[in-house]
């Protein structure tokens, strides 16, 4: 196959395990900067540009978009969705996984839980939002944060209301949430392709720290799911529409509260880990996905 990796740089681990892992696999593999690519929008059909010059007929495309180009990233994807190219994951389900409101409500419609999660945009609701996620401490979050950075916790109601503040004042939108106590700085994050999960690790904070994000010191170790845990995460995928997702998880006391999905999960942390092969897994599902939902280019 002609395999396109959208990502701004080759270097990186996920990438460059990926474009592996395809060439491993005998696939043509080229990796292209979302923002090199010119959109061509017009009557006659879509099309995309690389330096004003046209590029081959790809039989799948595997985004890597970073927060900070969501928009125009969205825009390439979209565009080869137009263009009847399948894609790795569409450009709708990523933009839903990005905005972590928007990613809750959908999975609470589909009645999975979350920790309940309070999105206000004046001071009058304020002390209701705090008693509805339970009090302090509360978790604040920045609807578009990433990485760890952006999610904070209050411990008194002061705190709470300074940040609302400072983030309204800023023209931030943010969410209050309830913080789950016995998850003590772990979460889960759960690897699914294609419906299946393939590699879990789970995550422990350094000490004195909540978050157990890799990128804020945290640390990763094989873990086993149950069976619960392995069900909610692939419905949690399901209900984004991803079909490559990193889906982070919490154990509480009552059982699994989804708290984001990553449709570009980090690769480096959970192979090393776990020591699966989750970038051949994209790949031998991404043959599957392009024969079933393009045209298979043949080579002469
Ligand atoms: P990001 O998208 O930036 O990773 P998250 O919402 O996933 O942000 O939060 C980062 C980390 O903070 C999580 O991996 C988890 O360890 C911790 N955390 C987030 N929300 C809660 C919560 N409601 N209760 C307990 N810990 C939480
Ligand atoms: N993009 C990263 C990932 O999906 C962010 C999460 C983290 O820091 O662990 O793995």
């Amino acid at each position: 196959m002609r395999v396109l990796v959208l990502s701004r740089n080759a270097s990186l681990y996920s990438t460059s395990r990926i474009v592996l892992a395809a060439r491993a696999r005998g696939h043509d593999v080229s990796i292209i900067d979302p923002l090199d690519f010119q959109i061509v929008v017009s009557r006659g059909g879509p099309s995309v540009l690389v330096a004003g010059a046209p590029v081959p007929r790809f039989d799948i495309v595997i985004p890597r978009i970073g927060s900070s180009i969501t928009n125009y990233g969205l825009a390439v994807v979209r565009q080869f969705d137009l263009m009847g190219v399948p894609v790795l994951n569409g450009a709708v389900s990523i933009a839903r996984s990005r905005d972590k409101l928007r990613a809750l409500q959908l999975l609470t419609r589909r009645k999975l839980d979350v920790p309940t999660t309070v999105c206000a945009r004046s001071p009058a609701g304020a002390e209701a939002a705090l008693d509805l996620v339970g009090g302090c401490p509360a978790i604040v979050k920045l609807q578009q944060g990433t990485q760890g950075i952006g999610t904070m916790i209050a411990e008194t109601p002061q705190a709470v209301h300074s940040l609302l503040e400072t983030f309204w004042a800023m023209g931030q939108d943010i969410v209050l949430q309830e913080y789950i106590r016995e998850s003590k700085g772990r979460d889960l994050r759960v690897i699914v392709v294609g419906g299946r999960v393939v590699a879990c690790m789970r995550r422990i904070a350094k000490p004195g720290e909540f978050r157990s994000n890799l990128h804020r010191g945290g640390t990763g170790g094989a873990a086993r799911l149950t069976r619960a845990d392995r069900s909610v995460a692939i419905k949690a995928t399901k209900a984004m529409g991803l079909e490559v997702a990193g889906v982070d998880m919490l154990e509480a006391k009552s059982g699994p509260k989804i708290l984001e999905i990553n449709s570009s999960p980090g690769l480096e942390g959970v192979e090393r880990a776990t020591g699966v092969d989750v970038a051949g897994a994209i790949i031998t599902y991404a043959e599957t996905y392009a024969a079933t939902h393009g045209r298979i280019s043949r080579r002469t």
